[in-house]
């Protein structure tokens, strides 16, 4: 069966049924008699499918699980209030104390701070290493235990080669973790390429409108076995609204991608020729130096771009005057959003850029866009002519 058709019957109830698993809330689950709770108990060990007791999850978590194991090709998901929380439930089930982390430079800033604040009080220390890398030997110590690799990378969209990192790292015996929220399933899997883990924030694309909180993490072999064991002895779980909201979103996950790059795509194409933009950051674009690789590990490109524009163009007041971006933290929503940056000037994508530039991560909504270009094109002249 076809992706696009699976998005549509994920976790629908047997017939006569509603199209949709219910939300279904509870903490306790009510047996007749002790036999089958002592069998529930049994069964739930190897099986998080079992309705067990609220924080296992009820049947509209059990759902997604499924849905986002199979867009994920993990042997199981598991799922948490926020993308952080995956992240750091992950990190939290495959790192010891004294172990040692490779961080790609261009990793999510609060997984960064994560590993900063948290994993160092274990003596969990990390080195960041090139998005480009394909050999990690430099890189690997004697207590190095884990890879963390994200691509296209975080606000300036390096992509990695997945499946040559990853034999790297396996020939080492590294756990290869991904974050594939720009991915989000659907895009990119990196569990086919090699990786152990794949992490979402389902807040951005999976939700898709703007009002979901959740974050999963996707595993295959031994890691699957630590990050399920963690996650059930932390108590970690999904509220059964969240998750439907979630599964809702998941039904359009592809039509909705397909907008958000097409819009992207036109703004890309759009602010690449103006003469107030240094360089557009877009993994789609033809002149990306990921390009190539993107387009073998992948199938499209989603709705985020960041624009490094000329010095001397004001981009807060650009900012302030667009009427249909709205500034405002995370993406993956419907709507268009602008948001000024500042990554760190040791990722190598931004050498040789001036100390001053302004960076705007942008994020297409599925507006029109001819309608967002006017946008652009109207603050991009109020700026200027005041200067
Ligand atoms: C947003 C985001 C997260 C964190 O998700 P939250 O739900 O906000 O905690 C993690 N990784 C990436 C790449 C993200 O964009």
């Amino acid at each position: 069966m076809k992706r696009e058709t699976k998005l549509c019957h994920y976790g629908q109830p047997s017939r006569p049924g509603p199209a949709n698993p219910p939300v279904v809330r509870a903490s306790t689950i009510l047996h007749d008699t002790v036999a089958s709770y002592r069998a529930t108990k049994a069964a739930r060990e190897t099986d998080d499918s079992v309705l067990s007791y609220g924080r296992r999850g009820t049947t509209t978590a059990h759902a997604l699980m499924e849905a986002i194991a199979d867009l994920e090709g993990g042997e199981g998901a598991w799922l948490y209030p926020t993308g952080v929380a995956a992240i750091a439930a992950a990190l939290m089930a495959l790192v010891r104390p004294g172990d040692h982390l490779l961080l790609v430079e261009t990793i999510f800033g609060a997984t960064r701070t994560y590993c900063d604040k948290v994993l160092a009080e274990f003596g969990v220390s990390y080195d960041l290493y090139p998005a480009a890398t394909t050999d990690l030997t430099p890189y690997i110590r004697d207590n190095t235990r884990l890879v963390f690799v994200e691509t296209p990378g975080s606000q300036t969209y390096e992509v990695m080669d997945l499946p040559a990192l990853c034999a790297s790292a396996h020939a080492a015996g590294l756990i290869v973790v991904a974050d594939n929220t720009y991915g989000s399933g659907w895009l990119c899997q990196p569990l086919t390429l090699g990786c152990d883990v794949s992490i979402i924030a389902g807040t951005k694309y999976l939700g898709g409108h703007a009002d979901v909180m959740m974050g999963s993490v996707s595993a295959r072999g031994e890691a699957a076995d630590l990050v399920r064991k963690a996650t059930h002895l932390s108590g970690q779980s999904l509220a059964p609204d969240e998750a439907y909201a979630t599964l809702r979103g998941i039904r359009t996950l592809a039509l909705r991608l397909e907008r958000h790059e097409q819009n992207a795509l036109a703004l890309a194409a759009w602010l690449d020729a103006r003469p107030e933009v240094l360089r557009v950051l877009h993994p789609g674009l033809p002149g990306h130096p990921g390009h190539e690789i993107w387009k073998r590990d992948a199938s499209g490109s989603n709705g985020l771009l960041s624009v490094v524009f000329a010095l001397g163009i004001d981009t807060e007041a650009l900012l302030d005057n667009l009427q249909l971006f709205g500034v405002g933290s995370s993406w993956g929503g419907f709507e268009s959003l602008a948001m000024p940056i500042a990554p760190e000037r040791s990722r190598p994508s931004l050498m040789g850029l001036p100390e001053e530039a302004q960076i705007v991560r942008f994020h297409a909504g599925l507006e029109h866009a001819e309608d967002l270009i006017a946008d652009l094109e109207a603050g991009l002249t109020a700026v200027t002519a005041k200067g």
